[in-house]
């Protein structure tokens, strides 16, 4: 028994590819996501970068809540395979979508985004890339806090685990001009809005009564939704109304008077 092993084993070493190389676990230290191309805390491992010809390298990096990278392209495009954790990807222009364990990611070369982790959940992935004339990513800047929270909206808005869908504001403009859609999602909504220094009650109030007065039914239409939604009741709309006739004119009222009956009609 003891020489059938040891013939085994020697046609085994006997078999051995010369060029096969194994890089062993804790042979290479744990290297932090740098801070100009990363939010958070972030760290690779298991870094891997293969011989010429071939072009393909890429780690496993683990995002903490919060962390995720830079806006970014890759030449060639990357795979992504998320291994642990809850965690986030965009597209620029597209929806926020939300990615776990086995889920498999494929970006195309070229594609501005980012991924990282959730707010609340980290994630490790493992990033594959090849390299176009010895480089596999173009930095850009950073995702921002408001460009991240409302990414954080998006998703929680709805706990199906379906991709989040495009906010009110890139489906009513995200077509045709896709750089306003992002500015009222990121700075408006993601931003100022979010701002704790009024409630969202107040802020629907004094923007509703801004779109009377300026005579802007198209703006009401939405917003008269969005107040309700932030808990000011049909009849406070209604006196809001009544009030504004006083100083915006009677026209503007009498218009979102007929606005305001077609929105509490579709409830
Ligand atoms: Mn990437």
């Amino acid at each position: 028994m003891a020489v059938l092993s040891l013939s085994m084993a020697a046609a085994a070493s006997a078999q051995a590819d010369p060029g096969l190389k194994i890089t062993r676990n804790g042979s290479q230290p744990s290297a932090p996501g740098p801070a100009e191309n990363f939010t958070g805390a972030v760290r690779v491992d298991s870094r891997f970068s293969a011989e010429a010809p071939a072009r393909v390298g890429g780690g496993l990096v683990t995002f903490e809540s919060g962390a995720r990278t830079a806006w970014h392209t890759h030449p060639l495009g990357q795979t992504l395979i998320v291994t642990q954790g809850l965690g986030l990807v965009q597209a620029w222009g597209g929806p926020v979508q939300e990615i776990r364990p086995g889920d498999v990611v494929w970006i195309p070369p070229g594609a501005k985004h980012w991924h990282g982790a959730s707010p609340t959940h980290g994630m490790a992935h493992y990033a594959i890339a090849e390299q176009l004339e010895g480089k596999a990513v173009d930095w850009l800047e950073k995702v921002s806090d408001p460009q991240y929270r409302a990414a954080r909206q998006a998703p929680a808005a709805s706990s199906a685990p379906a991709p989040a869908s495009p906010t009110p504001a890139q489906r009513l403009l995200g077509d045709v001009n896709p750089k306003l859609a992002q500015l009222t999602d990121d700075v408006l909504f993601g931003d100022v809005w979010a701002r704790p220094g009024l409630s969202p009650r107040d802020r629907s109030l004094a923007t509703v009564s801004a779109l009377i007065a300026m005579n802007r039914p198209d703006q009401l239409r939405s917003h008269l939704q969005r107040a309700r939604d932030n808990g000011l009741t049909e009849q406070e709309l209604v006196e809001a109304i009544t009030h504004l006739a006083f100083y915006a004119g009677w026209p503007s009222a009498v218009t979102a008077s007929t606005v305001a009956r077609e929105v509490f009609r579709q409830k």
